[in-house]
């Protein structure tokens, strides 16, 4: 066959003449019959050559000279079977072998009996048996590679499917992408009401800069596609850091949403294979993703108080909890701080049930705003707050509960006509300080330095007694 023949100018298969079944049987006839022809014709060319004509066409000398034209039809059929037959007897037995090892594999799912390199027909010869074991090989080499996209996509699709916790997820989702491909490292982006951000990322530095230029080149497309390599994204190996040679982008579309992206970096080329199991990998990962956003909305939805976007009682307080098995196990302190606003019914009752729960939400975002990060904020009751800080002993707890209540001070809420202010009582507490530091136990002592608080005339803080004392 061409080269060059492909699929659209494929001939139509020859048309030949044939009496049996068998190829080899059919050989067989065409020489016997040829030899006997040439035994017919013979005696006539030699009387054109100059033996006298009643010897050559003598009934012996057409005998003779049929058998002799038979006898050379037999043995070139012979010779013709022992040359061809034996080369075709053996590529037909390969290929009995590597079709039973095939569907042995399929049925088993075990393909390490026949890979490319185990089953290959090897190609001795430059004709049109060469050339389809050749065409052999090559077929094999499609359905191993087949196999593997498959297996690859089933490896990673289970994988994906055990992960339901977004960092769990992308973080299995880079390992497997990594793995599969070889890449040297990537990033994986995740879109949250429309904004794409870095949720992980391994062995490169996916800036912000990288990541506007990347984000518009994940919106124009749904293909895996090689990008421009952004002018400060560099691979971090062990010890030195380079810009990598090829860097492919695979959005994940899910319908019309796109939910993110895993942008890949590699220090070689990747192969044709990388690129389409990356093609593969897309529509599954897109299935996780969106079960895992889904997910975390949810989560969100049951923890967060949706008037003050704190934590709510529940979930707040089993977070209080792991935080402070968090601080025993590493050993350090954790502070804790209750507060109240002060004559709060004042509020309702003067200005309005809903300028209320502005004042609510304008004191939660005072506080959050002189938190630090990591610190949680939850609302535990009607205008009740209390902020957990990790970290946090004496000093830094007394810092953050003055910091809370002047920002609250501060803050106005437009009523009707005017503003409204409000203050907070605070108390605040910290471990390891007192008793058996059970969550119940320090929020029991942080309410009781804020009854303290609203007692000695609200708008301050305590720090409770038992550990106002210690603790710098
Ligand atoms: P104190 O200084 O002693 O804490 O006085 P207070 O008026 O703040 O305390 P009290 O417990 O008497 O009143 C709390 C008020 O908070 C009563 C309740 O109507 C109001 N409240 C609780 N939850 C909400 C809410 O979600 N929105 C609004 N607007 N008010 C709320
Ligand atoms: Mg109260
Ligand atoms: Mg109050």
């Amino acid at each position: 066959m061409d080269a060059t023949t492909t699929a659209d100018s494929l001939p139509p298969p020859r048309r030949e003449v044939r009496l049996t079944k068998k190829a080899f049987l059919d050989l067989a006839i065409w020489m016997g019959g040829f030899g006997i022809l040439v035994g017919v014709v013979f005696p006539y060319m030699a009387v054109l050559v100059g033996t006298p004509a009643q010897r050559a066409l003598s009934l012996e000398f057409f005998c003779t000279s049929m058998t002799a034209g038979v006898v050379v039809g037999v043995v070139n059929f012979g010779l013709a079977r022992y040359v061809v037959g034996a080369r075709i007897s053996d590529l037909s037995m390969r290929m009995r072998y590597v079709g039973q090892a095939l569907l042995n594999a399929s049925k088993t799912g075990d393909w390490s009996n026949c890979s490319a390199d185990t089953c290959q027909i090897a190609v001795t010869s430059e004709d049109e048996l060469g050339e389809v074991a050749a065409s052999f090989n090559s077929l094999l080499s499609a359905l191993e590679m087949t196999q593997q996209l498959e297996r690859s996509t089933a490896t990673v699709t289970h994988a994906l499917s055990e992960r339901l916790e977004l960092a769990g997820l992308v973080e299995t989702t880079l390992d497997q992408y990594l793995a599969q491909t070889g890449a040297t490292g990537g990033c994986v982006l995740v879109s949250r009401e429309g904004e794409l951000s870095v949720a992980e990322s391994r062995n490169v530095e996916c800036s912000e800069m990288a990541l506007s230029s990347l984000v518009v080149q994940a919106q124009r497309s749904r293909l895996v596609h090689n990008i421009e390599v952004p002018e400060d994204l560099s691979i971090e190996a062990a010890v030195v850091s380079f810009r990598p040679r090829q860097v492919v982008m695979v959005p994940i579309w899910l319908g019309n949403t796109l939910l993110g992206a895993v942008l890949l970096a590699s220090g070689t080329k990747l192969g044709e294979n990388a690129l389409r199991l990356l093609e593969s990998f897309q529509a599954p990962t897109a299935v996780a993703l969106n079960n895992a956003l889904t997910h975390e909305r949810f989560q969100r939805l049951a923890a967060i108080d949706p008037l003050t976007d704190a934590y709510n009682r529940r979930f707040g307080i089993n977070r209080l909890a792991e935080e402070l098995s968090r601080a025993r196990r590493t050993v350090t302190a954790l502070g804790i701080l209750s507060f109240d606003i002060d004559h709060f019914k004042l509020v309702n009752d003067n200005h309005g049930h809903l300028a209320g729960d502005r004042v609510l939400r304008a004191v939660a975002g005072a506080a959050r705003s002189v938190i630090r990060t990591g610190d949680v904020l939850i609302r535990t009751g009607g205008e009740e707050f209390l902020v957990v800080l990790p970290g946090a002993a004496g000093k830094d707890v007394r810092a953050i509960g003055e910091a809370i209540r002047k920002a609250v001070g501060a803050s106005k809420v437009l009523a009707g006509q005017g503003e409204v202010s409000v203050t907070v009582s605070l108390g605040g507490v910290f471990y390891p300080g007192i008793g058996d530091d059970t969550p119940e136990e320090l929020m029991a002592a942080a309410d009781e330095a804020l009854y303290e608080s609203k007692h000695l005339g609200r708008d301050r803080l305590t720090i409770h007694a038992s550990v106002a004392l210690t603790g710098s």
